[in-house]
């Protein structure tokens, strides 16, 4: 008797959340430091008047999913279809719904370490067994003992993060061709997180075709200014999409997100212009820290990842709090230690930052 035991599987595996602390300047979850434009806003309300409350959702969300193909291609050598594209609850629930259908209980996944923890916890949760692969000291990776584990592993899924959260680093093309080239020689997916895609050079949606086993995922999080909204999407091979199809629950993605994704696409130039402002600030934000004489790696995102002088992540990151700037503490994270990861945002916010990290590290020395 007693309460219902959890899965013995899952009881050890960790959640995942950042503390949501109320402050004045916010740059620890990567999202855009501004609310979309206006006219997204009042555009989007006038659409919603439309929705039928009483009726299902579209039940494909094809309109979005046709509008994101359009998007995707505009401007690019690689054309997509609505066929090509997945859309769900944020691109965790993209990542999710990828797992379930090609690994899941029984079969492993790859992941680079140190990476977005989801990966793991997410292959964890849907029961699949998950092997690390450690990345250098500078979170480059060694790709030819990375594709020999592929070879020798046999995972159903690679995962592979680029720009990689939370060290910043962008993979080279012939490394993701490596790594796919690897994983289809055993039969596996290869999964590009591109959530900060946007942010960087290079794209795997170059590689995506009918007779390739990649797909790349993105979200309307960071660089459309839209966490609030909760929407991701895949983009792959049109087999890849209806085989997610058939595990995704009936009618997951309401009406108003698809809505609001296909209003906000929209207004992808101000998004671009939002992107190269981010960018030019991030490169701001590197040479200001470089300055301030903290360790730090190159980014391709919309986040910098660095580690003060003394190492004390911890003190450093209470001391930022204490003047109201909240970055995320990686310091405990595996491979991190004493590492701090900071999201671009305003220039104004990105300053009271640099000054807050200035005072901190300061006094740090006076001690
Ligand atoms: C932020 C982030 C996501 C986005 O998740 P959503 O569920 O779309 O908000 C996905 N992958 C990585 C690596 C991220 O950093």
């Amino acid at each position: 008797m007693g309460r219902p035991l959890i899965r013995d599987d899952l009881t050890l595996v960790e959640g995942y959340h950042s503390p949501q602390l109320d402050v004045r300047v916010r740059l620890n979850t990567n999202e855009a430091p501004v609310p979309p434009p206006p006219e997204f806003i009042e555009t989007f309300l006038t659409v919603a008047r439309g929705v039928s409350w009483n009726r299902y959702p579209e039940r494909s969300a094809a309109p979005l999913r046709a509008r994101i193909a359009e998007v995707e291609s505009d401007g690019s050598p690689w054309s997509f279809t609505a066929a090509n594209v997945l859309a769900a609850n944020g691109s965790n629930e993209v990542l999710q719904s990828l797992v379930l259908t090609y690994a899941g209980a029984g079969r492993s996944v790859l992941c680079f370490e140190p990476t977005y923890a989801l990966h793991a916890h997410i292959s964890r949760v849907c029961g699949s067994a998950v092997n690390e692969f450690d990345r250098r000291d500078d979170f480059t990776l060694d790709v030819d003992a990375a594709v020999e584990t592929i070879s020798r592993s046999r995972p159903s899924v690679v995962f592979l993060c680029s720009p990689n959260n939370p060290t910043g680093r962008e993979e080279e093309p012939p490394t993701v061709e490596a790594l796919l080239a690897a994983t289809e020689a055993v039969g596996g997916l290869l999964i590009v997180d591109e959530a900060y895609g946007q942010f960087a050079g290079f794209s795997a949606l170059s590689l995506v075709a009918e007779d390739r086993n990649v797909v790349v995922t993105r979200t309307f999080s960071k660089t459309w200014s839209a966490a609030a909204l909760r929407l991701g999407y895949l983009i792959g091979p049109t087999w890849a999409v209806s085989a997610v199809e058939q595990v995704v629950l009936p009618y997951h993605l309401d009406a108003l997100t698809q809505l609001a994704g296909t209003v906000a696409l929209d207004f992808d130039g101000a998004m671009r212009d939002r992107v190269a402002a981010l960018v030019s600030e991030r490169e701001r934000l590197v040479a200001a820290l470089a300055e301030i004489g903290v360790t730090q790696w190159p980014s391709g995102a919309n986040f910098v990842l660095f580690r003060p002088p003394d190492g004390d992540g911890d003190a450093v990151w209470q001391g930022l709090v204490d003047r109201s700037v909240l970055v995320r503490n990686c310091s405990s994270w595996p491979r991190l230690s004493g590492c701090l990861r900071v999201t671009v945002g305003t220039p104004e916010e990105n300053d009271a930052f640099l000054g807050a990290l200035s005072e901190v590290l300061g006094s740090s020395t006076d001690r």
